[in-house]
Formats: C-alpha cells, sequence, structure tokens
C-alpha cells in the first residue's frame, strides 16, 4: 500500500480513534546502536551512558536479517536514528544498502563527528540512505560544543563541509543532506537557523536547514536532565506548550524498533521503558497491534495519557502537530521543514 494512502488511513484512524489499525507504520524508528560517541546534557542516553539497568548493543545481523523481508513487504520509511550513533555500527552500510535495495526510503540521523573522509566517500560514491540529517547546535563553536559534550566544532564543520563538497563535485544530488541545528530556548530569542552558520557551507550548500528548541525527553528523568545541563552553564528551558493535553499521533504513525529486536511504545524512550513487544518473535505488525500499543492508544485517546508515565510530562501532547497530512508531505518529499519549533526526534 502506498504511502500516501496509508498517510490518509492513518488520519482517519487518529480522528475516529481507532486502536488495532489495518495499516502498516509510516515510518519506523530502527536503531543500529545505543551506544553513542557523545554525551550531550539534554539526552538520556549521555546522561545515562554508564546505568548498567538500561541494555546497550549494537543489532545482530539475525535480528536485521529477521527485519528485513517484512519491512519489504511493508514499506514504512526507515529512520536510521534513536538513541545511539548509528555510524558506529560495524554494518551500517550494508543494513542501509539492503534496505534501499528492498525498495525502502531511508534516512540517517547523525551528529556528524565520524564522517571522516573516507566514510563521507562511502556515503556519497554508495549511498546507504537517501537523506542525511547532521547536527549542528547552537550558535557558536562555545554554544555547540556545551550542547554537543565530547564534539568538536571545528571537526564537525569540517566533516559537514567536505561532505557537501565531494556530494557536488561528484555533481549527485542523492543523498539529500539537511543541516539541523537545536538550541536552548531563551524568552524572545528568534527561531531559525543561525546565518553565521549558513556561511560556513556557501561554497557547497546543503540541500536544507531546519531548526528546534531543545526539549524534554518525556519519561521520569526531565528533572535530572535540567540539572545536569544547568551544572554545565547550560540552563534548560523549553518553549511554553500548550497545556491542554492531546492524544499523541506519534502512536498512529510510528514504531521504534530498538538494536536487540524489542519494538518501544515510543521512539523517544530512550531509557527503554516501555517495551512492547519482541519483534522477532511477533513481527512488526505483530508489535504495531500489541496488546500494550492498543492500550496506549487507548489511553490517549480516552484521556488518560497523562496516567502514563512515559507521556505524563512530554511535550507532544502539549503542542500543536502538524496533521498527519502534513506530515506525509515532509515524509514524501523532505521539504517544508517549520522553521520553529519542530521537536528534535
Ligand atoms: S506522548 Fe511523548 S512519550 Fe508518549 S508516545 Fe507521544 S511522543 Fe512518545
Amino acid at each position: 500500500m502506498s504511502l500516501m494512502l496509508r498517510s490518509l488511513q492513518a488520519n482517519f484512524a487518529y480522528r475516529f480513534g481507532f486502536t488495532r489499525l489495518p495499516y502498516a507504520p509510516l515510518l519506523i524508528s530502527l536503531e543500529p546502536t545505543n551506544y553513542c560517541n557523545l554525551r550531550c546534557p539534554m539526552c538520556p542516553v549521555g546522561h545515562r551512558a554508564h546505568d548498567p539497568s538500561i541494555a546497550r548493543g549494537f543489532m545482530p545481523r539475525a535480528v536485521f536479517d529477521t527485519l528485513l523481508p517484512e519491512l519489504a513487504r511493508i514499506r514504512p520509511v526507515i529512520a536510521f536514528h534513536m538513541g545511539g550513533e548509528s555510524l558506529m555500527h560495524p554494518d551500517f552500510f550494508q543494513m542501509g544498502q539492503e534496505l534501499r535495495t528492498a525498495g525502502l526510503r531511508v534516512r540517517l540521523d547523525s551528529n556528524a563527528m565520524l564522517i571522516s573522509r573516507d566514510v563521507a566517500r562511502r556515503l556519497i560514491e554508495h549511498p546507504p540512505v537517501d537523506e542525511i540529517y547532521l547536527d549542528l547546535d547552537g550558535d557558536d563553536a562555545g554554544s555547540y560544543e556545551r550542547i554537543r559534550k565530547r564534539a568538536n566544532f571545528d571537526r564537525v564543520v569540517g566533516n559537514i563541509r567536505h561532505l557537501l563538497s565531494f556530494r557536488a563535485e561528484r555533481k549527485q544530488s542523492l543523498p539529500r543532506i539537511i543541516v539541523k541545528g537545536i538550541r536552548y530556548y531563551r524568552l524572545g530569542a528568534k527561531p531559525g537557523f543561525p546565518d553565521s552558520y549558513k556561511a560556513l557551507f556557501a561554497d557547497a550548500p546543503p540541500d536544507e536547514y531546519r531548526f528546534a528548541w531543545a526539549d524534554y525527553w518525556p519519561g521520569s528523568h526531565r528533572e535530572d536532565l535540567s540539572s545536569a545541563s544547568a551544572e554545565d552553564g547550560a540552563l534548560y528551558q523549553v518553549p511554553p506548550a500548550n497545556s491542554d493535553p492531546k492524544a499523541c499521533e506519534l502512536l498512529w504513525s510510528r514504531l521504534a524498533i530498538g538494536w536487540d529486536g524489542q519494538a518501544l511504545l515510543c521512539c523517544l524512550d530512550l531509557n527503554r521503558t516501555a517495551l512492547i513487544a519482541d519483534v522477532v518473535k511477533s513481527g512488526i505488525m505483530g508489535a504495531w497491534n500489541s496488546p500494550a500499543m492498543m492500550d496506549a492508544r487507548r489511553a490517549h485517546i480516552s484521556g488518560r495519557q497523562t496516567e502514563m508515565s512515559l507521556c505524563a510530562n512530554c511535550q507532544q501532547i502539549r503542542r500543536e502537530s502538524p496533521s498527519l497530512l502534513r506530515r506525509f508531505k515532509l515524509l514524501n518529499t523532505g521539504r517544508n521543514a517549520s522553521q520553529g519549533g519542530e521537536r528534535q526526534s
């Protein structure tokens, strides 16, 4: 079934409160690994990198091989990201190429620290993904390095510039490259990707710039993150949001699959508090309509989303979000990104 038709179905199912969904997820966040090379203070992965209660690893080949035939059949957009840096996975290029060969659209989110000359060549010469989203946060080197702990501003800018100029030299349009920035919110601050950053890429610009205010990840660690970033001298605020909770549309459009084949209720649950099914056993559609997933949809449409520990503090249920139809346009074209207030996921 086409992505367009599924988007219309998702819109209908969300508006009329269906809990068992006859269509496949529009987008699947697939996590090659939840190890990360950085320690960003706003991110639960960086914040709890050494917490032994959170299982960490790299997606085994056997898990990927089990998922691939069903993915090829149901054709979601694949987003390689969730709780780690996907380029750390030794089979990343192979997995991406196999998904694309099977006819799927594939995206990568990366902090760009690992895009060496060789990695750039492989990303451009035999693209494992259709789109790459690269993080360039803050307003300048200092604010960047406060947000992206362990990263080096000059190295990241150099990596992105090289990737863009290598693609331009080869006169290729694929993969599309989007440079996106997160900034900490301040009252009165203007949204938008900084012009000073755009000037760094004037010779070979990306296809698009995007911008988001840093957000709280959902779950119980909100206060921890807040105090951790305050200690770093980066006072953590998020923009005010509509206080009336509404059903979270992501439950009708997205599925998250962790590195070990565990499906999660939400791609933002980086502490893995709401595992819903082992996809190797249940299959992807089994997880999509698992009792836990349907219970969560039911809780959201009956106004009990704030009783769920994962969702209670989440900004997603308190802000106006694009319709599923608009989300389809974003999924399908990657264009028309909002210039303010988009979540960093
Ligand atoms: S409300 Fe937040 S935590 Fe809950 S499913 Fe939606 S995005 Fe995820």
